[in-house]
């Protein structure tokens, strides 16, 4: 086996790695690298293989930074199978769908912007909605645990990974010969916590002899997730003392779920009082429903389990308004009485969670709850920062909102979750490659695996290859 890193090695996104295993060339995950650097914008446009050589891909799980070149992929000569779970599937559907409209939208933007300069600079969308949707008919959906063939004398198999929705750990078993013991790689896409809201935490698998692990946050330890209702509650009730509203910026796989479901339960356990919750993202608003398709995908916690059973409605398909029209999202600016409004996107860069910002910011009695990740640079940066002045849409607002910020709710195992499924494989892998992570936080986690007594540990760049025999 040799294992090449194409991205998603000393960064965040990208996340794609070429594996090549008896004769057959395998690409692990097909993500877009975020960013606004010309360095970023290359690396999206050609692929360091030719597409036409690969036998098949295997997506660990629906989010963008580990999906979002497959159509260019498929654009370029790729028509083997996309392998994933079946929900993975279900969310790309609609991921990939959106991610080519931006795309065709900031190809326009470009081209308008340049054409009003009066310069001749004009790009062409990264791909369309008819290369996503030629992508989309080559996946091949699979159930967990089930070995899928990917050539003769090489296996794959999905095992849950707890990060999100059909998320997946990917384990590669390839023989090398009638003599030779298989070996067994595992890539962990991106890993889940030992305790979440809505997932199953993943379970390290046995005889692995080389792993690819992730390291968003192997440097960092995440708040207690059992605070996560009561900061909630406390934030719902003042704003009904306060007739005031609570805007929560969200990304909407996951994260709005989650969120819609501990609010759910809140107000079923009458721990707060009865206040209309919009969902406002048509995004948002299908994933939601792919959720409740899958209902079976989560938390085995019997906690939950009963509450699933008791309720069948975990994400208020009856009492939550989910909106998807642009009008009635406009008329939530009329709304009197104290609201809850959800709305993407997660970091405050667009969306309509922009509208409602703009209309409520400058009310005391709101509260602005961020309940995920800000890049810097970002609006939602500036707002958990504690900015009193901030520009949207060119205009300047004054904050006199108040702002909250959640840090209990990741997706994302940290450093502990990361030491501790690391410690539980057995035997000790031969080689451990930490991937999908900021500099700082990669090295970090190599620092502790190190004083962990777990050696080793490799930190590769972009285009590094290894021979694993
Ligand atoms: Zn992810
Ligand atoms: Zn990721």
């Amino acid at each position: 086996m040799r294992i090449s890193f194409y991205g998603g090695a000393d960064e965040v996104t990208g996340s794609r790695h070429f594996l090549e295993a008896d004769g057959a060339c395998i690409l692990m995950d097909c993500g877009l690298f975020q960013g606004h650097r010309r360095q970023a914008i290359d690396k999206n446009r050609q692929f360091p293989f030719r597409a036409k050589d690969l036998s098949a891909v295997l997506l660990s799980h629906a989010h963008i930074d580990h999906s979002g070149t497959l159509p260019l992929l498929a654009k370029t000569g790729f028509s083997g199978a996309i392998y994933s779970t079946g929900a993975t599937q279900d969310l790309c559907n609609i991921m990939l769908m959106d991610s080519a409209h931006l795309q065709q939208e900031d190809a326009k933007f470009f081209n308008k912007i340049h054409q009003r300069a009066g310069d001749t600079e004009r790009i062409e969308p990264l791909y369309t909605q008819e290369d996503a949707g030629r992508c989309l008919e080559l996946f091949a959906p699979q159930d967990y645990e089930k070995p899928v063939i990917v050539s003769d004398n090489v296996r794959a198999h999905f095992l849950n990974a707890g990060h999100v929705l059909g998320s997946a750990m990917i384990m590669v078993e390839a023989s090398a010969g009638r003599s030779a013991a298989p070996r067994r790689l595992l890539f962990s896409g991106d890993l889940g916590r030992r305790k979440t809201i809505l997932m199953n935490p993943p379970k390290p698998p046995k005889n692995i002899d080389y792993l690819l692990i992730e390291s968003t946050y192997g440097g960092r330890v995440h708040d207690p997730l059992e605070k996560t209702e009561e900061i909630l509650a406390a934030i719902v009730r003042r704003a009904a003392d306060e007739n005031g509203k609570v805007l929560i910026p969200s990304f909407a796989l996951e994260r709005t779920q989650e969120v819609v479901f501990i609010l759910e339960k809140l107000r079923r356990e009458k721990r707060i009082p009865e206040m209309p919750l919009y969902v406002d993202s048509p995004m948002a608003v299908d994933i939601t429903r792919v959720f409740q398709k899958h209902l079976d995908h989560f938390t085995i916690d019997p906690e939950f389990k009963d509450y699933i059973n008791d309720m069948d409605d975990p994400f208020g398909f009856k009492t939550v308004h989910y909106v998807r029209s642009v009008e009635e999202s406009q008329r939530l600016n009329d709304l009197e009485e104290p609201a809850i409004i959800i709305s993407a996107s997660g970091m405050c860069e667009g969306g309509r969670i922009l509208h409602h910002l703009r209309n409520h910011m400058g009310k005391e009695t709101t509260t602005i709850l961020l309940v995920g990740y800000q890049a810097h640079g970002t609006l939602g940066r500036r707002l958990m920062e504690g900015a009193t002045k901030v520009k949207i849409f060119g205009l300047e607002h004054d904050r006199w909102a108040r702002i909250v910020t959640l840090h209990t709710l990741s997706s994302h195992a940290d450093k502990n979750d990361l030491i501790d499924f690391i410690e539980r494989l057995e035997p000790r892998p031969r080689r451990i490659f930490l991937v999908h992570g900021d500099p700082e936080d990669r090295l970090s986690l190599a620092g502790h695996l190190k004083t962990a007594g777990i050696g080793n540990v490799e930190v590769p760049k972009f285009g590094d290859t290894f021979e694993l025999d």
